[in-house]
């Protein structure tokens, strides 16, 4: 019998994880220096609080989660995006009294039921940031900004500008909105016969929903529609021009997209979507937007939110390429740090409990230290070194611990050192220092 993983479901081999564990950690990094906190929420929750903050039980949570009964009978959903279980944990924890803004990211995997594609997988990782606070233009600008840095850190500045490109758009407010969703529906219904079928379902239950279709004979519809930007109200005019003056100023170059769309009645004003080239139709990386009424859609006080989502994967192939493809970074510096800094190649039974002790201090100073513990010919041992890419091999036998000299061999540059030692902690000091200045 051979098990496979689930569809869509995949494993991170090192060499793909260590890309991952590079870009978060650089993501970490920024979004400390903007004050936000890491948080962890559970990957299951009720299946209620996505059909609140989702609002389409039969479309999104049906359809597109993994939604299931327990053993107690009670619906539970594997999260398909982290927001919605940051505002119920706002609310549980009482968060909401705290001094504002309160600032939070997450990292970690996400759920949706649909047919894995080229970047588009059924478990996917996002790195989550969202705000809380009474908002104005600046702050938005500011997480807009913030993504930006986000994505463009292992970048130099020119090489980025060619790979991002960051649409905003402004869905109106509870004033100005309705009168536009009025006449969107309209203009759906009489162009119906032209829309896909999952569109056509969506037409009354979410009509912006419509929008977001990636079918081309919707696409050309849509493209006929009516647009938000003009059914703005004067404050939503005013606040879209402040942002995009905001922008100008920091030098934040954007697409205005009229038609970009969250598909969810609790966004309003402030949406963007970043883009990156060579993704194919999957190729939104991060995506995010200002959300007033989802707090209190959920049971909590009124508080205003904005946030948004890296799509880690996305973002790992528009930078490092994938199989079919190069990337616009090579990962080698990034996957040689995968191989051991050193191989101890010890030599007769005597050594081997030595070369046990002698590991032990070289990995306590941080070494990536590699020792099989097996009783093979040196030669042997040697070709095992450089099979695993070790960088450095000490060579320790009986003879070298009597005259307490051991050999250090470059595996690269296939040239040796003897290191003359009192004892193991000795060795360990001096195999550290040659290692990291290289000998
Ligand atoms: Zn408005
Ligand atoms: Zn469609």
């Amino acid at each position: 019998m051979k098990i496979q993983a689930v569809r869509g479901f995949k494993d991170w081999l090192p060499e793909e994880f260590a890309k991952y564990e590079y870009l978060i950690e650089l993501a970490k990094n920024i979004l400390k220096t903007y004050n936000y906190k890491e948080i962890k929420i559970p990957i299951l929750e009720k299946t209620e609080l996505f059909v609140r903050s989702i609002g389409e039980f039969t479309d999104i949570v049906q359809k597109e989660t993994y939604t299931f009964q327990d053993r107690n009978k009670e619906f539970l959903t594997l999260r398909p995006e982290a927001t919605a279980g940051i505002c119920r944990m706002i609310i549980e924890r009482g968060l909401f009294v705290n001094p504002k803004p309160l600032k939070f990211f997450t990292v970690g995997p996400m759920f949706r039921h649909e047919r894995p594609q080229k970047g588009r997988l059924r478990e996917f990782f996002q790195i989550d940031v969202e705000l809380f606070s009474e908002l104005n233009p600046y702050i938005e600008a500011e997480i807009i900004s913030l993504a930006m840095e986000i994505l463009k850190a292992p970048f130099f500045q020119e090489k980025e500008q060619k790979i991002y490109t960051l649409e905003i758009n402004s869905l109106g407010c509870s004033e100005c909105r309705p009168k536009y969703r009025e006449d969107l529906l309209k203009f759906l219904e009489e162009n119906k016969e032209n829309l896909c079928d999952t569109c056509k379902e969506r037409i009354t239950r979410n009509p912006l929903r419509v929008l977001d279709c990636k079918i081309e004979t919707c696409k050309k519809v849509i493209s006929k529609s009516p647009i938000i930007t003009e059914y703005f109200c004067e404050d939503c005019n005013a606040h879209f021009k402040n942002l995009k003056e905001i922008l100008d100023f920091i030098g934040i170059r954007y697409v205005e997209n009229p038609r970009l769309v969250r598909g969810l009645d609790y966004y309003v004003r402030t949406i963007f979507e970043i883009k990156a080239k060579g993704l194919g139709a999957q190729d939104t990386v991060a995506a995010g937007g200002r959300y007033d009424y989802l707090l209190e859609e959920l049971g909590g006080p009124y508080l205003p939110a904005i946030g948004f989502a890296i799509g880690l994967e996305r973002w790992s192939i528009s930078i490092f390429g994938d199989e079919e493809k190069g990337g616009v970074l090579s990962s080698e510096k990034l996957l040689e740090k995968l191989n051991p800094d050193i191989f101890l190649i010890l030599l007769g039974k005597e050594s081997l409990i030595k070369g046990f002790q002698l590991a032990t201090f070289l990995r306590k100073k941080g070494l990536r230290c590699e020792v099989t513990y097996e009783e093979k010919s040196l030669k042997a041992q040697l070709k095992n070194a450089d099979k695993l890419s070790a960088k450095y091999s000490l060579i320790l036998g009986e003879e070298e611990f009597k005259k307490k000299s051991a050999v250090l061999r470059d595996m690269r540059k296939s040239i040796q050192d003897n290191i003359e030692f009192k004892d193991l902690e000795d060795l360990s000091v001096k195999v550290f220092e040659k290692v990291k200045n290289g000998v």
